[in-house]
């Protein structure tokens, strides 16, 4: 099991999540970040910290989208471990429809 980051994320980023989580297991995308489900302990310690309610645990059905896009780019985006500012219109983005169809990046964001 692990937790994964859902579409809520997207263009949001307050990242109040990778401050909390004690074996840094968030990776930065250029709009959204995501978990490396090998890396993650499953403490569930991020959860309750994240302002769009965008980490779920896994159990919950209909994560399998989610959590096949939390493992891949895990792989491929930098570490992330220290909170940055969120963008100037995340308040905006918070709660929107389909936001992985209309914004989601497979670019890299910077990391650390
Ligand atoms: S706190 Fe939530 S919305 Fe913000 S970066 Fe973390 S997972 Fe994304
Ligand atoms: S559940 Fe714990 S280990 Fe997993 S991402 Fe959240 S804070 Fe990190």
């Amino acid at each position: 099991m692990t937790y994964v980051v859902t579409e809520a994320c997207i263009r949001c980023k307050f990242m109040d999540c990778v401050e909390v989580c004690p074996v840094d297991c968030f990776y930065e995308g250029d709009n959204m970040l995501v978990i490396n489900p090998s890396e993650c302990i499953d403490c569930g310690v991020c959860e309750p910290e994240c302002p769009a309610e965008a980490i779920l645990p896994d159990t919950e059905s209909g994560l399998e989208q989610w959590l096949e896009l939390n493992a891949k780019y895990s792989a491929e985006w930098p570490n992330i471990t220290t909170k940055k500012d969120a963008p100037a219109d995340a308040d905006d983005h918070k709660g929107e429809d389909g936001k992985f169809e209309k914004y989601f990046s497979a670019e890299p964001g910077e990391g650390d």
